[in-house]
């Protein structure tokens, strides 16, 4: 069984693709072509944000934004250590220091209880200098807005959504990436929206930011093209993968509304197991908020032996995330927990955690098949 399916959405659209990628072959501007402020136009229209600029990948979507904001030694910026690398890699690379604050255990997504003690423990420190807030969309569920932006009003911080897991999710009747000051995403092919090689977009309706990281994406270019203004990146979208999530953009809608039926599939099936289920914890998706699952992940004392269950079925089940970002060997000696040292309860998720099968194309066969092998695990 493939964990992500995308064969079958490629044969749902694959003709458009086919005319889709032909277009920019014929017209040849393989930088920068009419695809990509078309693209750029309807993820903005989609996501309710004022503007959009697309970007190499999801981890370019990140720095750009810590660029422009003009972060570096000395600066810290907290985030969650329940998340993929490239969120404190971004954070680090710029030199800052990236600051973990726990997460809650229901979410995933950071706390905002402890986000609020974690600055004010690094303020009175004295040794950094509180910048701001990176929040990640664990899983595809967007993190507490409604709380994180108010605490980073009051200390004078900025926020950066990382939304490389959650494009379209809703938020209290908006839409990820575009809860915060401004919001990254990503188009890896195994993303929720993703298309055939590297890709991500930064999403703000602030003009200044908006700016800046327009030109920090084509190498810090001015208003005279002889004349960078400041150090910037090569951080372009490719015209042919615009031109690929413009035809996926078609569907995706629909696949966002697939994505919460085979969540529902999976969550009924699991409670019908009654007492006897081995799973300890199961998604959990706040009122107000919409998940689009970029994984479907549950925990088991037993992981292991359902792990192995599984693996013997052919059903394959990874972990996200086997270890916090501050115990990776990169993030030592360049990173810090706060409130207090270390991060249990991303701990001890770590210890439980694994995903399963997840696309929208998933048969109700699919899923009576992996809910019989973990419940006979
Ligand atoms: C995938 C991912 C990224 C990086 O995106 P790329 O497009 O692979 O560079 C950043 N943050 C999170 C949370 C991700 O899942």
């Amino acid at each position: 069984m493939d964990f992500i399916d995308l064969k079958a959405q490629q044969e749902r659209i694959r003709s458009e693709l086919d005319a889709a990628i032909a277009r920019v072959l014929d017209h040849g501007q393989y930088i920068m072509g009419p695809e990509v402020s078309a693209l750029e136009k309807r993820l903005a229209e989609f996501a309710g944000s004022k503007h959009c600029i697309s970007c190499s990948s999801g981890t370019d979507a990140l720095l750009l934004p810590l660029l422009a904001y003009e972060i570096g030694p000395g600066d810290a910026v907290f985030t969650t250590p329940f998340t993929y690398f490239a969120t404190p890699e971004a954070i680090a690379l710029t030199g800052a220091t990236p600051v973990f604050v726990d997460i809650q255990s229901d979410t995933y997504n950071i706390d905002p209880t402890l986000l609020e003690e974690a600055i004010e423990s690094v303020v009175s420190a004295g040794e950094l200098n509180p910048r701001g807030i990176m929040p990640v969309d664990i899983f595809g569920l967007p993190a507490e807005y409604d709380q994180i932006l108010p605490i980073a009003r009051k200390h004078g911080l900025f926020v950066i959504e990382d939304g490389a897991q959650a494009f379209g999710a809703e938020y209290k009747g908006r839409r990820a990436p575009a809860l915060a000051d401004v919001g990254a995403t990503s188009f890896f092919p195994a993303k929720p929206l993703g298309c055939y090689g590297d890709g991500g977009a930064v999403f703000s309706d602030d003009e200044q930011l908006l700016d800046i990281m327009t030109s920090l994406r084509i190498h810090g270019q001015g208003a005279d093209k002889y004349n960078n203004v400041r150090i910037g990146l090569n951080a372009r979208m490719d015209t042919i993968q615009a031109a690929v999530l413009l035809e996926k953009m078609k569907l995706y809608p629909e696949e966002i509304e697939l994505r919460q039926k085979v969540a529902a599939g999976y969550i009924e099936r699991f409670a019908a197991l009654g007492d006897t289920s081995p799973i300890s914890s199961m998604p959990s998706v706040p009122a107000g908020s919409t998940s689009v699952y970029a994984q479907f992940c549950i925990e088991s004392e037993r992981r292991e032996q359902i792990q192995s269950a599984l693996s013997a079925a052919s059903i394959p089940s990874p972990i996200y995330y086997a270890k916090p970002m501050h115990q990776l060997d990169a993030m030592l000696g360049r990173s810090r927990c706060a409130p207090s040292c270390g991060c249990p309860v991303s701990e001890a998720v770590a210890e439980r955690i694994f995903a399963l099968p997840f696309h929208p194309y998933l048969t109700e066969a699919q899923l009576d098949e992996i809910v019989n092998v973990i419940g006979g695990a």
